[in-house]
This record gives C-alpha cells, structure tokens and sequence, in this order.
C-alpha cells in the first residue's frame, strides 16, 4: 500500500477517476503479453498531460516509489509487470494527434496514441509510417518508441528507431527534456533521442513524439511461396537481397507456425510444406514493382519453390499479411490460455 500522504497527494492532483487503487484495476495492470509474469501494483494512475506526468515522477523520487510506464502492455519483456510494486502511469488519456505537418512530413503524437489508428490517420494524406509491428492494432507509439518496435517492413524501411526524430521526455526527477526535432541537419551534440528509444521506460517517461513520415507507395504486390525444403526458402532469401531486391516483406514461416495460423485462419496456407516465404514488394511504378516481383518468382523456382501465388487483389494480399502478422499471437496462444488462468488463480481468493 501507498502511504497515505503519497496516496492523498495523487488523489488532489488527478481525482478519483484517475487515481486508482481498487483490486481490479489493480490485478487488470499487473501484467502484460509476457507469459507466466505477474505482479500487483500499488496503484494506477492516469496523467492527461506533461505536467501531471511531472508532478507524479516528482512526488514517486521523492518517496522512492518505483514508476511503471505503460502503454497497451502488449510487450513480451516484462515491461509493464510493477515487479517492485509502485505507480504503473496508464499513457492511454495522452492519446492525441497533436500535428499532422504535410510541408514537412512530419507528426507529432502523444505517447497513448494506438499504432494502428495512426497509421490510417497519416495513410487518410497519402503519407506513410512504415512501423508496422504486428500488435499494431493494440500497441501505442509510445510503446512501441520505448521497444524500438520493428515489423513486417523492416528490411526495406527500417524499424522504430529510424522515424522518431524528436522527443519530449521527463525524467525521473520531474525535469522535462526536448530532443531533437525537425530540422535534420541539426546533428550537434549527443543524440539523446536515439539513446531514449528501446529504453523500455528506464530513463524517463516519454510524453511527446515527433516522427518523420514518407510519400505513400503507390503499387503494391504480395506473393507467398511454398517450400517443401526450409534450405530453399533460405536460400532464396539470400539470393533476392543478393540480386540487389529489397522487398518491403521478406518473411519465412516454417511449417509449426504454417499450421498454428491456418489452424485458426483457414486462409488456404498450404499446411504440407516445410516452409513458407511471404514476399510484398511496393514502389511508385507498377513497371519497376513488377520487374522486381518477376525476378523473385525466378529466384524462387530455382531454388524449389514448389507453389508461387500472387495476390489477385487488395483482399488477398490482405489475407497473406494477415496470417503473418497472426503468427506469434497464434503460436502464444494457447500458452497465454493457460497463463491467464493461472494468474487469475494467484490473484483472486478463491479460483474463477
Ligand atoms: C501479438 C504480438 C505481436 C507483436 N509483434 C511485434 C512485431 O511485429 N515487432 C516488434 O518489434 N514487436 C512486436 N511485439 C512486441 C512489441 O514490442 C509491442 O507489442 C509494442 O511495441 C508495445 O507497445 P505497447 O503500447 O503495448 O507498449 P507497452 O507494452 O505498454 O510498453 C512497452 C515498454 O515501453 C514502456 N513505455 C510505454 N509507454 C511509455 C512512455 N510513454 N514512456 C516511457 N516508457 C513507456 C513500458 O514501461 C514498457 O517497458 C508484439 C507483441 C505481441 C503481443
């Protein structure tokens, strides 16, 4: 338990709605995706803006109360398990679109904001974030800012790291720090916005994000390539990126994976195959995004491939990225079943 003036102190700053301390809230904020990991805290709290976030970082230093910052709490680290008790700081009311700035390509977001909403919000200007990991309907920025967070476009555009270009932060003490921002030629100094990304919310709590955006890619196109041979998936991956290709997507599933995913999908992935390669390549010309996708079919024959399907339309090539994207959820799940019962069976006083 919190003492009482600590806990008074957070009630007068954030009211009742936002200072929480009730069993439920507290076991609903004692985990995160991470199997078999659980902790309580000794109370959630919810800041809806950066002097809030302040003034609770200062009263917790003053009182050596541990911090946990959270987001979705869709991160497999054990990021947002309070394993020492403490404030776990609920981002989910800093949730805002602050600047969608289109003469410079740029955002600028609150930490709470989810990935996937986003996404449709900058995509809604013909611009582009390419981050997608695959939790990206439940994950916010920031989370995914504090995991560095890749995704299934990784290998063409890069991950997390690469599109944040300015912060704002308040470290443990309650000081508030601006990194970065939007002049790129602006490289004097330590890069403290890098050293802050993939911190897991050890150094400081993120409150703001500034992040670089691009053109939206006019053509895509997805194919999925089967392989009775997991080598000549391999193999083929090597030859592509040695052919000069980078595809947005280059991705393998063996075949356990295959079958978890077809198991509760049923897209029609062939379950028989030892492996499988889900390739997109995008571009703003259907000539050079052809030309590309042509060369990887061949590659592909070469090596084996015992099945090449290319996605009619925008549906399929939704359905391909999909089972992908399902892979890992699919393959926790009935892991995470069993996990979940088992944390409700620590929690509560009699099992439900
Ligand atoms: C099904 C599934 C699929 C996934 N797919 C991918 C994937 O494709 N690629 C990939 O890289 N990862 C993936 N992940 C893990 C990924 O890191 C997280 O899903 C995502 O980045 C976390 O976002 P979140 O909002 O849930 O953050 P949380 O889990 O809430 O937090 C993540 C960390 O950031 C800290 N944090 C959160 N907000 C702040 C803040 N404002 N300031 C400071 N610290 C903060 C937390 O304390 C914690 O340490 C996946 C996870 C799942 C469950």
């Amino acid at each position: 338990m919190l003492d009482s003036e600590v806990r008074q102190s957070l009630l007068q700053l954030l009211g009742p709605e936002r200072f929480r301390d009730d069993q439920e809230t507290l076991v609903t904020h004692s985990y995160d995706a991470t199997p078999m990991l659980q902790s309580l805290p000794e109370a959630v709290v919810y800041p809806e803006t950066t002097a809030e976030v302040q003034s609770i970082l200062k009263l917790a230093n003053e009182h050596r109360i541990p911090i946990v910052p959270r987001g979705a709490a869709s991160n497999l680290c054990g990021g947002t398990v309070p394993v020492q008790g403490g404030i776990v700081v609920a981002m989910s009311r800093m949730n805002r679109l602050l600047e969608l700035d289109t003469d410079n390509l740029t955002a600028t977001v609150q930490p709470g904001l989810n990935t996937k909403k986003f996404h449709l919000e900058v995509e809604k200007r013909g611009l582009f974030y390419p981050p997608d990991p695959s939790s990206m309907v439940i994950s916010t920025l920031g989370g995914n800012i504090m995991e560095g967070a890749g995704g299934l476009r990784g290998l063409k555009y890069g991950t997390t790291k690469d599109y944040v270009i300015g912060l704002e932060a308040v470290l443990p003490s309650g000081e508030i720090i601006r990194t970065g921002g939007k002049l790129y030629k602006d490289v004097a100094g330590y890069d403290l916005t890098k050293l802050l990304v993939g911190s897991e919310g050890t150094l400081a709590l993120i409150t703001e994000a500034t992040l670089k955006l691009l053109p939206a890619p006019v053509v895509r196109q997805t194919m999925l390539v089967a392989f009775a041979d997991i080598y000549g998936a391999a193999r083929s991956v090597s030859r592509i990126v040695g052919a000069r290709i980078i595809p947005a997507t280059l991705e393998i599933m063996d075949q356990l994976t295959i079958r978890v995913v077809e198991d509760y999908n049923h897209i029609g992935l062939p379950t028989d195959v030892q492996a499988i390669l889900l390739i997109e390549q995008d571009g703003q010309e259907m000539e050079s995004v052809g030309k590309d996708i042509a060369a990887i079919k061949n590659i592909c024959a070469t090596e084996g491939a015992t099945d090449i399907r290319i996605a009619q339309n925008e549906f399929e090539a939704g359905q391909l990225m999909m089972a992908r994207r399902s892979a890992l959820l699919r393959l926790l799940g009935s892991h995470q079943r069993r996990s979940w019962r088992m944390r409700l069976y620590r929690v509560l006083p009699s099992p439900i």
